[in-house]
């Protein structure tokens, strides 16, 4: 252990004017208040911050322990041998052991955030707490799920290998996530907009759809400060794009929800932000205003794009490319025209099965 909890607190009481930067580090060690009395002292809840490593950029995820009498372990990282090893070594600078956790909550099934489930499980046999919407969405029929893609898909202007890969990227994420986060697995489903209690912590949750359509975020009161365990929302580094239900159906509703989800946030009174990637940070309103500012700015730029001749999602979705990914922005491409359609700053044709937009 690098540092225990009294010394910990004692090292943040000095160095208070340094924490941002000690906390924009790749490692939180403790977020402690400065209480002084003894008992509080011992009752101290710090929150260790366990990083895994991507291949896409930021390059990281991030999973948070919580330091209490049930210790609380908020996201699991990355699937594989290697993030095992991350989750181990980590835990360890803090004297634990996988088989201490208590307590996992997951903010949403997204491989990177519920990679060692099925190992956490094994060793610890955790109470673990999942949103309501994904035991459903797990029972989704493959199939259907298959056809479903393929329809909305092909709408988007994919076609060839691009819509074999569209369609088997959906599937083999339903079974993947539906392994790792085995619904078997799951003691309690947790809806957005309770109170749940996970060992002595009180929770309030909120449903954040947009990113997934699932997504629950975590706000506690504890050492003096509001913390919120954020997932993949309030970033403060950058918005993760609005992938909602991938091309199933719903994608049509996905920037509708991303902002109400951000409208829910920006009702929130949070210190401090525990985000799944980027750093650790006390800017959550500003967080939360860029994230409304990028979704603002991706409707205006899809509708800039559009001019009096046919276009599909995919042919906006290349031109918007730059370096990214574009299996996921041709996803927030066609949520994108979908509500500029549907808000009446688009037109758009159906015709054999291809939707092709053009400027309201
Ligand atoms: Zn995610």
């Amino acid at each position: 252990m690098l540092y225990s909890n009294i010394d910990c607190k004692f090292i943040s009481v000095l160095t208070r004017p340094l924490e941002t930067k000690l906390l924009t580090g790749r490692r939180v060690f403790c977020a402690l208040m400065s209480e002084q009395n003894a008992e509080q002292r011992a009752e101290a809840v710090g929150v260790h911050r366990i990083e895994f490593s991507v291949d896409w950029p930021p390059g990281h995820v991030a999973a948070y322990l919580v330091d209490c009498a049930e210790p609380i372990l908020f996201d699991a990282g990355m699937a594989g041998e290697s993030a095992h090893d991350e989750l181990v070594a980590a835990l360890a600078e803090h004297d634990y052991e996988v088989a201490d956790i208590e307590h996992l909550v997951v903010t949403h099934p997204h491989v990177d955030h519920i990679g060692q489930v099925p190992a956490i499980v094994e060793a610890a046999d955790p109470e673990v707490y999942a949103p309501e919407g994904v035991g459903e969405r797990f029972e989704r029929d493959v199939d259907d799920l298959a056809e479903t893609v393929e329809r909305n898909a092909t709408a988007a202007g994919l076609r060839g290998e691009y819509l074999e890969d569209a369609i088997e990227m959906s599937v083999e994420s339903l079974e993947r996530d539906g392994s790792l986060l085995d619904p078997d697995y799951v003691d309690h489903w947790v809806d957005g907009g309770t109170d749940v209690d996970i060992g002595p912590i009180s929770f309030e949750t909120t449903h954040t759809p947009g990113h997934q359509a699932d997504h629950l975020v975590f706000l506690a009161a504890f050492d003096g400060e509001r913390r919120l365990f954020a997932g993949d929302t309030a970033l403060g580094t950058f918005r993760p794009v609005a992938m909602h239900t991938g091309f199933d159906d719903g994608f049509d509703d996905a920037i509708d929800a991303y902002y109400t989800a951000l409208d829910r946030l920006g009702e929130l009174t949070v210190d401090r932000v525990y985000p799944g990637h980027g750093p650790v940070h006390t800017e959550f309103q500003e967080a939360i205003a860029d994230d409304v500012e990028s979704l603002d700015h991706l409707l205006e730029r899809t509708e800039a794009m559009l001019d009096d001749d046919d276009k599909t999602a995919v042919d906006v979705a290349f031109e918007r490319n730059g370096d990214r990914d574009i299996r996921y922005l041709v996803i927030e491409t066609t949520s994108a025209l979908a509500k500029l359609d549907r808000d009446g700053r688009a037109d758009s044709t159906l015709t054999d099965g291809v939707r092709h937009f053009t400027r309201a």
